[in-house]
């Protein structure tokens, strides 16, 4: 595996297919919120650099502005907070997995109640199901891990 595909915080070197003591659980969930925290924080100023670079725009007389330019700003923008929303809520899900942990619920489907293999927790930290209910998750409710 290239250095560039382990954009998620994952050890570079781990054993994957035995399960994971809290610990190393508790760690992952950490370095998560910690990958987040810094994600939110880029989209943060990002979000904030495009307001002002509306107001700078709103400023300008019409002329050389296209609708469509303000359009995709606008789209931009959208899409941001999007993606902010969708950070927030992730890290929400490692917040409940932090507690799953303390109350020894950790790395279970919720579903069904299996081992989530670990090798599926190292790379997604917060997983609520195993591999078969994500999925069905995802079909009933746009769910997210
Ligand atoms: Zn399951």
């Amino acid at each position: 595996m290239s250095e560039e595909l382990q954009l998620r915080a994952e050890p570079a070197v781990e054993q994957v297919h035995r399960a994971a003591a809290p610990s190393t659980a508790r760690r992952r969930l950490r370095d998560e919120l910690d990958r987040l925290t810094t994600v939110r924080a880029v989209l943060e100023s990002e979000a904030l650099d495009q307001e002002t670079e509306a107001e700078s725009v709103g400023e300008l007389s019409s002329i050389d502005q296209h609708p469509a330019d303000l359009g995709s700003e606008t789209f931009e923008r959208e899409r941001e907070l999007s993606l902010l929303e969708d950070v927030e809520a992730e890290m929400a899900d490692v917040e409940r997995a932090l507690v799953r942990l303390d109350r020894g619920a950790y790395g279970r489907c919720e579903a069904c109640g299996r081992r989530i293999p670990d090798e599926r927790l190292s790379a997604v930290p917060a997983a609520r199901f195993c591999f078969e209910h994500q999925a069905a998750a995802e079909v009933i409710g746009g769910l997210e891990t």
